[in-house]
């Protein structure tokens, strides 16, 4: 199976080489809820190697909340924010779960950041949640 997806201009385009993510988190980081227009952002974990990506990324560079440099990859196009990358690992790459195709063939497991999140935000309760960042999931 490979799951594609792209930009809403169709600028960018991506196909993922993987039956399913490492990890699907949603986090509810301030910087996450500007990339998310109020809402917290849902993101895929995949092995960097399975990702193959077309069309030209703008790339902001910053520190996150977790004191990582993170690379928060864009389409200057249209704005859609498609992948982040932390340098402490660089073997995986995030995947913007709303820049899927088909944003239903994921799930998240798990809220990180909630202590963030806005006092109205709908968090699952079904899932666990953690305060601030949560370290990535062990796998590869
Ligand atoms: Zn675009
Ligand atoms: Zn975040």
């Amino acid at each position: 199976m490979a799951i594609t997806g792209g930009c809403l201009c169709g600028a960018v385009r991506f196909a993922i080489d993987a039956d399913a993510p490492i990890g699907v988190r949603q986090c509810w980081c301030r910087v996450c809820q500007y990339l998310g227009a109020g809402s917290g952002t849902v993101n895929a974990i995949f092995p960097k190697e399975a990702v193959t990506v077309s069309g030209p990324l703008t790339d902001y560079v910053a520190t996150a909340d977790s004191g990582s440099t993170m690379h928060r990859r864009f389409c200057a196009g249209c704005g859609t924010p498609v992948f982040s990358e932390a340098e402490p690992r660089p073997h995986h790459i995030i995947v913007r779960v709303g820049a899927f195709d088909n944003p239903d063939v994921v799930r998240p497991a798990a809220i990180i950041w909630a202590k963030s999140a806005p006092g109205w935000a709908c968090l699952d309760p079904n899932l666990p949640q953690t305060e601030g960042q949560a370290p990535p999931p062990s796998q590869s």
